[in-house]
């Protein structure tokens, strides 16, 4: 929609922040609560009420839609800008006091010795499943239920639905599952028998289940082979006096460690249910459980502990019941409100704004073998932009492998140093820092530019060097690894941090870099990170949301997609022989073995080169790359690979993201099935980065074969990042993109971003719309929730001292 002030056009659009609408031009967005009717407050008197009124008599938000280019707007407009839209009636009820909420955190905080029926050594066992307090405890959730209100008979039992069965032990075993130990079982009840299997076993797994072992059981069962099974069932040994009363209920089931029993353990949680649930306070405002019908999560936690008769079992089971979707909520809320604070926060940071002279990046591209592609131009364009803000860029420059990040990364570099600052360039490993040290050394020292190399590794003297150049600002471009950002590494003026492959770093290093800002501290450097990996969704809802995002949809011309096939060992001889047949021709392979050491299963690069040396390859020259070697070693090779001295490089994934040699044409990757499928992606990365026509086989072994067969075909079937990732995160879950090593992000106790995505986005555009409208939290129920959001995320998200 359009209004007219002072003679010049003015647009609203929604922000892309959910539940915010943005005046082009104006910073802050007004932000729309709750509640939004359509009517933000107007303060009377700026002039601007005309204009104002006017957005806000289009129906909702969301129904203004038209973009039609940026105007600037006059000083009053800003000024009118509401700073505190209402918030819902139900906000300003009564809330709890401060005191009583911090009463009962530090009663939830007690060690779980406190618990009836825990002493020293049960607390333990719970010490293991990462259980200390008692709050702990009860956010520990059953991991699965029994409905043992329903027992079916083996007979009954149909594939593809959730079952609980009882009966007894008929035969046991440890088999194997490709090159994994297992565990089966054979259970009957007189009306059949039926197979329960596990893929990963503790030792003692046979003795706990005796033949003849009664057993009550529920999984879902599903068609193997003709014959129905389960996988990872929800097993427990019944005793004789298990009375059927106690017994016909919804049942649930917890995480164990050895030592500790089911039943011990369902009744020890019982006990803290009973006397602690109550007092666990919620992070959710009474308004937002409201609004989205939900519970306080002292009731949510009683009711997943204690199902009702009636409950609903299967969503019990998949944890999307309303009890888990509270909870999910309540954690995924304290979450979106630190987020919102923490940006707020972000939004006073100054960064050095850079002028935009095109001198050495000009005279860089009449260097360059070939012009930059139209995708590269645009997203180096919003670069530019960004930079010439005082306001810190904190943008993703994503594009798949090979798409040519670096080039656009080094141009960036390039208008930090023509103003006279400094670039940090951060990889993820030595080698890849290395690497790029000689690339941007190669590419820029010609032009004046001058670039160092500061790494853990570097012996003393050198290292103390590179440090004071750093520091009196001598080096224009500093490269290295995580090294960079410790203590002790000072910068005289350092404008903008390159980071390489953000998932291999935390959000947490994001922040320690950020304060390493030039100019006496005040000011934060612009922040660049270069992905091959897409961000998830899901992620993008959490920090990662945080950042702009420039996209290299487009690869440099004259590349074809890398042929990819799985392979398994009867096809061996046909892999070598392409091997062969393109060595013979000039070019060079790679050959990636999953593990360092001899391992009695898995092949090691170390004796892969070997092997491949003697037995398969004795007419070529095999070199062999690994991350235990010296840094001259590594180097050594790297450099003898590049110029062609080694034909066939055997080497561990430290060869995964960067190495670029495009005249290597061949990636075969031993036992592929152990690696994930970004990850493969990458490998395959490695070639095809010159015009001649490069292949990758993945190598699966014999046992492996259906189901690893199944996981990697998708990467024969697209060599598109974006479909590998997305795949990947299906297989894999969560669990490995939230994990500390992988993006930083805190673990959730309760919440799966990937199966709470809705409850996410709602956490989300409820946090931000109360920070929104009240930005200090000065409401008694907010003054609750900061307290609460402090003591959830404390040393986990850096935004307790925020806000
Ligand atoms: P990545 O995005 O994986 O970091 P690189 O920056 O390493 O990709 O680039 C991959 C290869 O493509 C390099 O050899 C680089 O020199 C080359 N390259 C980059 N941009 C272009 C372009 N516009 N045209 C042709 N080749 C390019
Ligand atoms: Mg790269």
């Amino acid at each position: 929609m359009r209004a007219v002030v002072g003679g010049g056009p003015l647009i609203a659009v929604p922000h892309p922040e959910v539940g915010q609408i943005q005046i082009l031009g104006t910073e802050p967005p007004i932000p729309v609560p709750p509640a939004f009717d359509g009517r933000p407050v107007v303060r009377p008197g700026t002039g601007a009420e005309a204009a104002i009124a006017e957005v806000a008599a289009a129906e909702t938000a969301p129904a203004i839609r038209e973009v039609t280019g940026e105007v600037p707007l006059p000083a009053d407009l800003v000024g009118a800008i509401p700073a505190k839209p209402s918030l819902p009636e139900s906000a300003r009820r009564e809330a709890p006091r401060l005191d009583d909420v911090r009463a009962a955190l530090a009663r939830l905080a007690a060690p779980i010795t406190e618990a009836d029926g825990v002493g020293p050594k049960i607390a333990e066992l719970f010490a293991q499943l990462n259980v200390k307090t008692i709050e702990d405890a009860l956010f520990d959730l059953p991991r699965g239920y029994q409905d043992r209100s329903k027992v079916r008979k083996i007979s009954e039992l149909t594939a593809g639905h959730t079952e609980t069965v009882m009966g007894t032990v008929k035969s046991r075993g440890m088999v194997r599952f490709g090159l994994r130990p297992g565990f089966e079982l054979i259970v009957e009840d007189g009306t059949g028998e039926v197979r329960a299997k596990w893929f990963h076993v503790h030792r003692g797994i046979e003795a706990r289940f005796p033949v003849g072992a009664k057993v009550v059981f529920a999984g879902k069962f599903e068609l193997f082979k003709g014959k129905l099974e389960t996988v990872h069932p929800e097993i427990e040994v019944l005793e004789e006096d298990e009375s059927e009363e106690s017994f016909a209920k919804v049942t649930p089931v917890y995480a164990l460690t050895e030592g500790l029993g089911q039943k011990q353990r369902r009744k020890i949680q019982a006990g803290i249910v009973e006397t602690w649930a109550k007092d666990v306070p919620p992070a959710t405002p009474f308004w937002a459980r409201q609004k989205r019908q939900l519970v306080a999560p002292g009731e949510a936690i009683r009711a997943v502990n204690e199902p009702e008769a009636d409950a609903d079992v299967a969503s019990l089971i998949e944890h999307t019941s309303r009890w888990h979707r509270s909870l999910a909520y309540d954690e995924l809320f304290a979450l979106q409100v630190g987020l919102a604070l923490k940006r707020r926060a972000a939004a006073r940071d100054r960064a050095i704004p850079l002028k935009i002279v095109h001198g050495l990046i000009s005279k860089l591209a009449a260097f360059l073998p070939f012009p930059l592609t139209d995708a590269q131009e645009r997203v180096l364009a919003e670069i530019k932009r960004d930079l010439m803000h005082p306001r810190p860029m904190h943008r993703l420059l994503q594009g798949d492998v090979g798409s040519g990040k670096t080039i656009v990364a080094l141009m960036a570099a390039l208008v930090a140093v023509e103003n006279r600052t400094q670039v940090a360039l951060m990889a993820p490993t030595e080698i890849l820092a290395e690497q790029h040290f000689l690339f941007a050394r190669g590419t820029v020292e010609r032009l004046g530019v001058r670039v160092g190399l500061l790494m853990g590794s570097q012996k003393k003297p050198e290292r103390d060097d590179v440090l004071k150049k750093i520091a009196h600002g001598d080096v224009d471009i500093v490269v290295g690894t995580h090294s960079l950002i410790q203590e002790g590494v000072t910068f005289k003026n350092l404008s903008l941090a390159i980071i390489d492959e953000q998932h291999r770093f935390g959000v947490m290093q994001r922040a320690a870099l950020r304060q390493k800002g030039g100019k006496g501290g005040d000011r934060v450097p612009h922040v660049l990170i270069m992905t091959a990996t897409p961000i998830p969704r899901t992620l993008a809802l959490t920090e990662f949301g945080d950042l702009d995002l420039s996209v290299i949809d487009r690869m440099p011309p004259g590349r074809t997609p890398v042929e990819t096939r799985v392979c398994g060992e009867e096809e061996r001889s046909t892999v070598w022989a392409q091997v062969r047949s393109d060595v013979s021709g000039g070019r060079q392979a790679f050959v990636v073995f999953p593990v360092i050491d001899a391992n009695d299963e898995v092949a090691s690069a170390t004796e892969g080169q070997k092997r491949l040396q003697r037995d398969v390859f004795p007419e070529f020259r095999v070199g062999l790359l690994h991350g235990q070697m010296s840094r001259e070693e590594k180097e050594g090779t790297m450099t003898r690979f590049k110029n062609g001295a080694i034909d066939i490089l055997a080497a561990t994934t430290v060869v995964e993201v960067g190495i670029d040699v495009p005249n290597a044409t061949v990636m075969v990757v031993e036992h592929a099935d152990h690696f994930g499928l970004a990850q493969l992606h990458q490998l395959r990365g490695r070639v095809g980065r010159g015009a001649a026509k490069a292949r990758a086989f993945f190598m699966i072994g014999k046992d492996a074969a259906d189901e690893a067969r199944e996981r990697l075909g998708v990467l024969e079937r697209t060599s598109d990042g974006y479909e590998v990732a997305q795949a990947d995160l299906e297989v894999r879950g969560m669990g490995d993109l939230t994990g500390k090593t992988q993006s930083g992000l805190p673990p959730f106790r309760v919440a799966d971003p990937l199966r709470d995505m809705e409850v996410m986005t709602q956490a989300r555009e409820d946090a931000f719309a109360m920070v929104a409208a009240d930005p200090k939290l000065r409401e008694p129920e907010h003054r609750v929730v900061h307290e609460i959001v402090k003591h959830r995320w404390k040393g986990r998200l850096n935004v307790g001292d925020v806000g």
